[in-house]
């Protein structure tokens, strides 16, 4: 299915949310530190929101979601709930933000450790994680298929040796938070559905260092690894241009 056509405005609004959502990520790593809550991160994340003009999409009534960024711990792959939980040192942490700027929408995620540098095993999976997204984006010639994207980002997961998420995928973004089509982390080059120039989706590589199945915590929105192993996840919205692919969620 293609998307709808958006105007140049509502894409230059897309590129100065992604801007500001960026520019949060950026002070969000600084402000992070062991023994601050969730819930006191979420908290500093909406304040930023509103001085940047823009508004939480996790929290609005369509979403439904009970803060404004999703804080993935550990073994959290995705939508993670703020909790008065407090971070300590060697935490893996996914951040996943949508903020709506001038009625349109931008989408990304990024995971660090808390309090020190990433070593070993995370350091891998964090590397890898970001990469296969980084290498899926920098393939992108242009108008290309969902399955191009999908077989970038599988190729360097799997040479990784890492779990990749299957059950969860990106998709297109704009407009509304979640829209058409859904862009898989794995896929054979040429199949899938095909992008336009003008596109707009979210690539959002999930890994872990085990296994790929998942579960749905009790809170009905956590999702986390079923065998308990670590989770990484990177995102980024992007615009299909005639010749590649624009970052709208970078500095
Ligand atoms: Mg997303």
């Amino acid at each position: 299915m293609s998307q709808p056509t958006k105007t140049s405005a509502q894409i230059q609004a897309m590129r100065e949310g992604g801007r500001r959502l960026a520019q949060i990520f950026a002070e969000l790593r600084d402000y992070v530190q062991p023994g601050m809550t969730e819930l006191e991160i979420d908290a500093w994340v909406a304040e930023q929101i509103k001085e940047h003009g823009a508004e939480a999409t996790y929290r609005t009534a369509e979403v439904g979601f009970p803060a404004s960024i999703c804080i993935s711990v550990n073994d959290q792959i995705v939508h993670g709930v703020p909790t008065d939980y407090e971070l300590a040192v060697g935490d893996v942490v996914s951040f996943d933000l949508v903020i709506t700027y001038q009625g349109m929408k931008t989408d990304a995620a990024f995971t660090m450790v808390v309090g020190e540098a990433p070593r070993g095993a995370v350091k891998h999976l964090l590397t890898h994680t970001e990469r296969s997204l980084m290498e899926a984006i920098a393939a992108i010639d242009g108008p290309c298929t969902t399955g191009d994207i999908g077989a970038a980002v599988e190729s360097v997961l799997s040479r990784a040796k890492l779990g990749i998420i299957r059950e969860l995928v990106g998709h297109g973004v704009g407009l509304e938070m979640h829209m058409p089509p859904e862009v898989p982390n794995w896929g054979r080059a040429g199949s899938g559905v095909q992008l336009h120039v003008g596109d707009t989706i979210a690539i959002e590589p999930m890994a872990t260092l085990g296994g790929a199945r998942i579960r749905t915590e009790d809170d009905d929105w956590t999702i986390s690894t079923r065998d308990g192993s670590l989770a990484a996840h990177f995102e980024h919205t992007i615009l299909i241009t005639e010749s590649g692919a624009e970052i709208l969620t970078q500095l």
